[in-house]
């Protein structure tokens, strides 16, 4: 065995006995399901662990197996991932299950290759569902892995660039074992997530500490080095909100923006508008204001209330038809599936 395969060897290791040593009990841990690994993996992608297990479990009691999930309406699907952000995992999530169920006879792809032609499963994914649930030699690469690579072996390539990707997966793969692929692949997702962690990782209790590049040369706290490019667009959003009676004005997102599927309120941009065309009466305005940050939009949002008087019922549910809001009564708003930052107006509103 070269030297260098040894140093690997000897890397992959430790990372394996770290990880035998600080086990984690997770309920998609030791399965070979390739359905509920997927499942978990959605749900994980940009999330926390703590804040993505209730989901994970709300889903696979509610959707036991992948036909469970297909044939569920998709606004059932989406209320249930509210609060957890970037929908379009959801919706992803949906139709991957759909097109499993109807194009592949319910039979989850069992291959790296084939399962990277999902919608919505990329390297990473791919890897951790062959891996984990068929034993297949792939090597995940997730900002924890990243992580690791980059502070252990000292490279300085910027981690948002695409040839980095490219650099760091030919790299774990050379590292991964052929025995145990799977276990590998979860210690030095663990390692990352709870030792090698973004700030002040504990390096005096690390095993690869005498090896570790960056903590020799004390450069932990400059690797991984990753330029940041992302523009943070400023979005200013009012939104009415309608009643008339027990009966509220709401409006299904179309594609093309933010929370596709979801529901909020009739809404303009920029400075409110002083008169809907449903009312002479001006919307009173909610003095609290609301923010909400997502990966590439600050929110600045502000709330107008109107009441209809219940004699204008059938006007307004004519308006309503025309400018394709729909009319929810108090009791079915729970039902719908809704933005973080509307969820916790209602909130503020006792709904
Ligand atoms: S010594 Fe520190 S920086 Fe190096 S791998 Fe261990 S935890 Fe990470």
């Amino acid at each position: 065995m070269s030297r260098k395969s040894s140093e690997n060897q000897a890397f992959s290791l430790k990372i394996i006995s770290w990880y035998k040593a600080n086990p984690r009990e997770l309920p998609w841990r030791g399965t070979t399901d390739p359905y509920k690994i997927w499942l978990s993996e959605i749900i994980l992608q940009q999330t926390r662990v703590a804040q993505g297990l209730p989901y994970y479990y709300a889903f696979s009691e509610t959707y036991p197996t992948v036909k469970d999930l297909a044939l569920a309406p998709e606004s059932e699907v989406l209320r249930l991932w509210q609060g957890l952000g970037y929908y379009s995992r959801a919706r992803n999530l949906h139709s991957c299950a759909k097109f499993i169920w109807y194009e592949l006879g319910g039979i989850f792809p069992n291959t790296y290759s084939e399962l990277l032609k999902l919608k919505g499963v990329g390297s990473y994914t791919a890897a951790a569902i062959s891996s984990f649930a068929f034993g297949e030699v792939k090597a995940v690469v997730d900002g924890n892995v990243f992580r690791v690579l980059a502070r252990y072996f000292g490279i300085d390539t910027d981690i948002a660039s695409g040839k980095a990707k490219i650099e760091f997966e030919t790299l774990a793969n050379k590292l991964i074992p052929n025995e145990n692929p799977g276990e590998y692949n979860q210690a030095i997702m663990d390692f990352g997530a709870r030792l090698c962690v973004p700030k002040n990782p504990d390096c005096p209790k690390c095993p690869l500490k005498e090896t570790c590049f960056a903590y020799q040369k004390n450069l932990v706290k400059d690797l991984p080095v990753k330029i940041n490019k992302t523009k943070v667009k400023e979005r200013n959003l009012h939104y009415y909100v309608i009643r008339c009676g027990e009966n509220w004005v709401w409006k299904k997102r179309k594609s093309g923006d933010i929370w596709e599927g979801l529901h909020d309120f009739p809404h303009s941009e920029g400075e409110p508008a002083p008169y809907l065309g449903i009312s002479e009466e001006k919307p009173r305005l909610i003095p609290k204001k609301y923010r909400h940050i997502l990966s590439h939009q600050r929110l600045n949002a502000s709330f107008s209330e109107l009441e209809i008087p219940l004699e204008k019922h059938q006007e307004l549910s004519k308006w309503c038809e025309n400018e394709g809001y729909l009319l929810v009564a108090e009791n079915e708003i729970e039902y719908l599936a809704k933005p973080k930052l509307i969820v916790n107006f209602l909130t503020d509103q006792g709904i």
